[in-house]
């Protein structure tokens, strides 16, 4: 069972650690615990629905308050402190095509605004019900959650869109067959969600971006029902389904979606190499990403990223004995360390190591064998657990993401990290700021910035210290050349014409603006 105010299952816990604690106590000051409001009070204060009782829709009180919020900071903030703010008045929860078309029309006739949830996932705020007097209601995918077709010499594979990350790749294995897509939401994030938060995945390097494994789908407007894809490319004009990628149920619901597949690989490494600094490290990242080897990742962690994560890895000995063998080689304080993976043939994976580690090498890189490597991957899905560990102990946590050119990589990065640790100064708090690197390609990569500070008094105190922090660091980002990813608006001085037919196309499809209006354009 998900649990409903904060991340993952219920029974499922991550634990900070004496030292990492220590450590965090140490940079930004002890935390501040708050009892959280217990599932059963935040269910008392659940206001009765304002709608009459229908087939298609439940009014279940749990149901509303467990569709109520996303994952982003302020949503996590208002489920821990049980007060989720407005509800849906009713979710629905269909099994097929047909049944989600009769639920919206449904809607329609009940002048609803209707927001779809996929795995809840949305760290936009995309999921928030807004206030008013229109009456909102929710549509869940999630009983849409089996593999529906598979065409193995064409290599498609069509799944209902509520299917999440583990059930996609469980379905796809007896086929021998693999998607490749893996967020770090991965276990709860759905299909659906991905196309429509044009989602990024650890191993996008080789296995692509959801924009390349999107083929088609089946889309459901209140205007009427569009079917995509069934050949390689559009064979002329502008391709619909970018319209739809990044949308977030802006346009309509998306029931079906077929996805390009492929052969399981017959072999996958991961490797460790650590760096004397973080211009190196760079440096080698960038070389090995225009040098276009068919690696799966690569993710290289900041100097404090890369101490922290030493510091949670819960092998003191082991750590010395490397810290040790480093040292010998050159490599100490402000180190930084990169991972990346290769999969593919054996002969391929072999070949690839061989490359990137030559590469390492000419920027003074260490490698230190599979050992890290195979751990992270073990636990890639696991650290957003740190969050809740985070919040028993008293700590806030949250991230900001970009996306940036190499030339400007290390000073969005610094200028990021500077503006957090100010705008929290200013408030007379620390924050314990640290990014790694990953989604490389030619141009550039993303950047992600991992945030903890001290919890506040109360709920208010904490959004507004939030909300500085978000601003600082979206000033900082814009200033310094990069693009913020996970955005509940578009960006300022975003362009205004292109808004205008992003709301044109929307009003072709959903001319009553039932469609989570007012979100995104
Ligand atoms: C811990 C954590 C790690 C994350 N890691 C990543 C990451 O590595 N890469 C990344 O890109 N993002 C990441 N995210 C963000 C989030 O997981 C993604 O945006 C994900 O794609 C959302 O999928 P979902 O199924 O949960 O969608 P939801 O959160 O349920 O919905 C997202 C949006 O899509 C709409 N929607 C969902 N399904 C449908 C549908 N079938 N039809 C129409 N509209 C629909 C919703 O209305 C909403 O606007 C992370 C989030 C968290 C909390």
């Amino acid at each position: 069972m998900r649990r409903w105010n904060g991340w993952g299952d219920e029974e499922d816990r991550e634990e900070l650690g004496a030292e990492l604690l220590a450590f965090l106590r140490e940079h930004i000051g002890p935390g501040r615990p708050r009892e959280d409001l217990s599932l059963a009070q935040a269910l008392a204060a659940v206001p009765p629905p304002r709608l009459p009782t229908s087939t298609r829709f439940s009014q279940d009180s749990e149901l509303r308050l467990r569709h109520a919020r996303g994952q982003s900071f302020a949503d996590y903030l208002a489920l821990r402190s049980g007060d989720p703010g407005p509800l849906a008045e009713a979710v629905a929860l269909p099994g097929t095509h047909e049944e989600t078309a009769e639920a919206l029309a449904e809607a329609g006739r009940l002048g609803a605004i209707v927001i779809a949830y996929g795995g809840g996932t949305s760290v936009a705020g995309q999921l928030q019900v807004p206030r008013g007097e229109r009456p909102v209601l929710n549509i869940s995918l999630a009983r849409m959650n089996r593999l529906l077709g598979i065409d193995e010499r064409a290599q498609l594979a069509r799944f209902g869109a509520g299917t999440p990350g583990p059930q996609i790749e469980a379905q796809l294995r007896g086929y021998r067959a693999l998607l490749g897509h893996f967020p770090q939401s991965y276990r709860h994030s759905t299909l659906g969600g991905w196309v429509m938060t044009r989602a990024s995945g650890q191993q996008s390097l080789r296995y692509g971006s959801i924009g390349q494994l999107f083929e088609g789908g089946r889309l459901i407007t209140p205007g009427g029902e569009l079917s995509f894809g069934g050949t390689p490319a559009a064979g002329s004009g502008p391709d619909l389904r970018e319209l739809l990628l990044g949308s977030q149920g802006r346009l309509g619901l998306l029931t079906e979606v077929s996805v390009r597949i492929r052969g399981l690989p017959e072999h996958e490494d991961f490797h460790a190499v650590f760096f004397p600094d973080w211009e190196n490290a760079l440096e080698a990242a960038r070389s090995i990403a225009q040098a276009e080897l068919p690696l799966s990742m690569l993710r290289l962690s900041n100097e404090l990223e890369t101490e922290t994560r030493m510091r949670r890895s819960g092998h003191a000995q082991s750590i010395k004995w490397l810290q040790r063998y480093l040292g010998m080689r050159g490599v100490g304080g402000g180190q930084c360390m990169m991972l990346f993976g290769a999969s593919g043939s054996l002969a391929g994976v072999r070949r690839m190591r061989r490359e990137a580690l030559a590469l390492a090498k000419r920027w003074q890189g260490v490698h230190v064998g599979k050992l890290i490597g195979q751990s992270w991957r073990k636990n890639r899905f696991r650290s957003p657990l740190l969050r809740n560990a985070l919040w028993e102990q008293g700590y806030a946590a949250d991230c900001v993401a970009s996306t940036v050119n190499w030339p400007a990589a290390t000073g969005l990065m610094r200028a990021v990290e500077r503006a957090a640790r100010e705008a929290l100064a200013a408030m007379g708090e620390r924050v314990h700021v640290c990014t790694h690197l990953s989604q490389v390609g030619r141009q550039g990569c993303s950047l992600c910035t991992s945030l903890v500070w001290p919890l506040q008094a109360e709920r208010e105190a904490d959004l507004a210290l939030w909300q500085r922090l978000r601003l600082a660091t979206a000033e900082a980002t814009h200033a310094h050349g990069g693009s913020l990813s996970h955005q509940q608006a578009p960006a300022p001085g975003g362009d205004e014409f292109g808004l205008r037919l992003l709301r044109a196309a929307a009003a072709a499809l959903d001319p009553g603006q039932m469609m989570n209006p007012g979100k995104l354009f």
